[in-house]
Order: C-alpha cells, then structure tokens, then sequence
C-alpha cells in the first residue's frame, strides 16, 4: 500500500500551482471547493448557520405560490415540518457524539435507530431545502437551455418527462417524493420515487428538482385528490433554479 499515490500525491501533481496557492484543502471537506460561491448544496449557508442544522428561510412570501400551494400549508410545511426535521437533525448528531464520547460501545438497536432517526431528517432537512428553493411566484413554463437538453435527451422530450414524473408522484404508497436527479456516470437524469425522505435514494444521484407529496404538503387544499395537487404544482416550478441546480451537480462531478 506504501507504494500507492495518496490523493494529495494526485492533486499536487496534476495541479501544483493550485496546490501550491493553498487554493485546495486536502484535509477540508469535498463540499468546500466552493470558490465561486453558488456550488454548495441546495439552501448553502443557509440550511447549516452557526456550527447547527438550521431552517432557511422561504425565499418568497408564505402566500407567494398562492392559488396552487395555500399560505396555510406553507406556513405548517417550512416552520413545523421542516422545523421538526432540523430539530431532530441536530438532536440525533447530538446523540451520536455523546455516544462516541461516552466510549463504551452502545446496544446495537440504539445505534440502529440512531442511524435510522440520522437517515430520515438529513434526508427531509435537505429536501425540504431544495422544495423550497426550485418553487417560486410568476412561474412554471418550461425548461430552458441546457437543462431542456439534458431532459429531452433523458427521458425523449419534455412532455413525456412531466408524465413520467407526475405518475411517479402519483404512485407513491403513502409518503415520499418525486425526484429528478443527476446521475454523473452516464451524464442523464432519472426520476427517483422515493418513499418518506430516504428510502430508495441512491448514493451520487443529486436531486435537482422535488415533489413533496407527503399529505402534509397537499392535504388542507386538495384533501385525497394528490393528482390535481401534483398537475397545479408544475405552475411553481421556477426551471431558472433547477437549471442551477442541475449546473451546480454536474460542477461538483467536475462535468460542469
Ligand atoms: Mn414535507
């Protein structure tokens, strides 16, 4: 193994002078090759202040995507749901660290539920971000430029992509998500039915575009009929937001 280039070895020979500037962090996480400020996660800074998981703010008003998404539910969906999913985000970390500190090892189905509890609100804490931030007021429309390319070349065109996407959302058994996601090997995107927050994702996919269709998210406005909630929501989806999303994956797969 001695005789195996390091990752360092690699970065300092194929970009010495960037090396040499300081300009990449070996040691620092992967996330921080952040130098032109837009390519971290979707919510960036926002989603973790201060050493802490933390609410970002709606980027509109809680009223902004009415008549198709209620000020009510919007109000319950970002400060209690996804609240709740920050809280216990932070608590479960929390949890985890006092049991690397205590040592001793714990029982096995309290670090399985740990585990599970860690699953579940990292994955509602940033998807919840990335619902908020791809919606917007004076939306819909279509996908432009690159991203149009990219759908039209995935899935053949643009209106097979949406009724791909809508009967994915619609077939999902009881909570969980419609994604489209950027999967860097074969450079095309796919849609993910994701059931709760967690299940069925898969590790590299990035999600660029969600659809929440946890009851929570349509219950108050549209009661049983999730179909009309999902044909309504296409009028939110602010594509300018996707598309730098979709932009910001492909950079971070160094294909951007
Ligand atoms: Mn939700």
């Amino acid at each position: 193994m001695s005789g195996m280039p390091t990752r360092r070895d690699i970065v300092m020979k194929t970009v010495p002078a960037l090396a040499m500037a300081g300009a990449l962090s070996i040691a620092g996480p992967l996330m921080a090759a952040d130098n032109a400020g837009h390519h971290l996660a979707p919510g960036g800074e926002d989603a973790f202040r201060d050493g802490q998981y933390a609410l970002p703010p709606l980027p509109y008003g809680y009223d902004a995507l009415e008549p198709h998404i209620d000020a009510e539910t919007m109000h319950l969906h970002h400060d209690k749901h996804h609240q709740a999913y920050v809280t216990n985000l932070n608590k479960t970390v929390k949890e985890l660290a006092d049991l690397d500190a205590a040592g001793a090892p714990p029982a096995a189905s309290v670090l399985t539920g740990l585990e599970e509890d860690l699953s579940f609100n990292a994955a509602g804490h940033l998807l919840h971000t990335l619902f908020w931030k791809i919606m917007g007021p004076n939306a819909g429309g279509e996908p432009q430029g690159e991203l149009a390319d990219a759908i039209t070349r995935s899935f053949g065109s643009i209106p097979a992509f949406r009724t791909r996407f809508a009967a994915v959302a619609g077939g999902v058994k009881g909570s969980g998500w419609a994604i489209l996601a950027y999967e860097p090997l074969a450079e095309r995107l796919l849609i993910l039915q994701v059931k709760q927050h967690d299940l069925q994702l898969s590790p590299w996919m990035e999600p660029i575009l969600a659809l929440d269709v946890w009851e929570h998210a349509y219950y108050l406005k549209y009661k049983n009929v999730r179909g009309e909630y999902i044909k309504e929501w296409w009028n939110v989806v602010n594509w300018r937001e996707v598309n730098e999303a979709f932009r910001n994956a492909r950079f971070r797969y160094g294909r951007g």
